[in-house]
């Protein structure tokens, strides 16, 4: 199946210039829905994964049904205060904005091996902040996943230092 399909572009939104991909077209598809983590599923199916994290918010739609597919748990990154337990803080940039993030301290286990997924790659700097976060508890970030990769923005070479996946292109 062409995921490409399900995807619906709006231009301008939330601002001038931005081609946003709405995915919430793909998500409301049973059959796209399906298939799109049959896939992500598919990409990693070589790795042993031990983890699984998804920054929030969309990173959890995807994280959270790849980790039962797979057989792990799912830990989540997260917007700063929002977390209720001690958490460490990275702080990067938005395609359109700045932000920081947070993860538990006690969630991921030191020598664990993690993959990290997205539903888009822009500038890269979510997976940057999100990467760091799990190698500053000492996870070992074996891959990164996203329904969607912007090819133009090359966040993909902010990443070079990881396996990168993704289902969807744009230029
Ligand atoms: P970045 O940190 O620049 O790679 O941006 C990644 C995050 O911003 C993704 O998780 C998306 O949720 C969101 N995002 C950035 N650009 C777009 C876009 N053009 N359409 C939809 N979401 C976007």
């Amino acid at each position: 199946m062409d995921l490409k399909n399900k995807i619906r572009v709006i231009e301008g939104f939330p601002t001038d210039g931005i081609s946003f991909k709405d995915i919430t077209t793909l998500l409301q598809d049973a059959e796209g829905l399906k298939q799109c983590i049959n896939q992500m599923a598919d990409k990693f199916k070589d790795l042993h994964v031990d983890i699984i994290v998804g920054p929030e918010s969309r990173g959890f739609i995807f994280a959270t049904p790849l980790a039962y597919l797979l057989g792990t748990g799912f830990v989540p990154v997260r917007k700063p205060g929002k977390l209720p337990a001690e958490s460490i803080k990275y702080e990067y940039e938005l395609e359109y904005g700045k932000d920081s993030l947070e993860i538990h301290k006690d969630s991921i286990k030191p020598g664990q091996k993690v993959l990290i997924i997205d539903d888009l790659l822009a500038t890269g700097g979510t997976m940057v902040a999100a990467a760091k976060l799990v190698e500053q508890l000492g996870g070992e970030v074996v891959g990164l996943g996203f329904l969607i990769e912007l090819m133009d923005l090359r966040g993909r070479e902010k990443l070079s230092k990881y396996r990168v996946e993704s289902l969807v292109k744009y230029n």
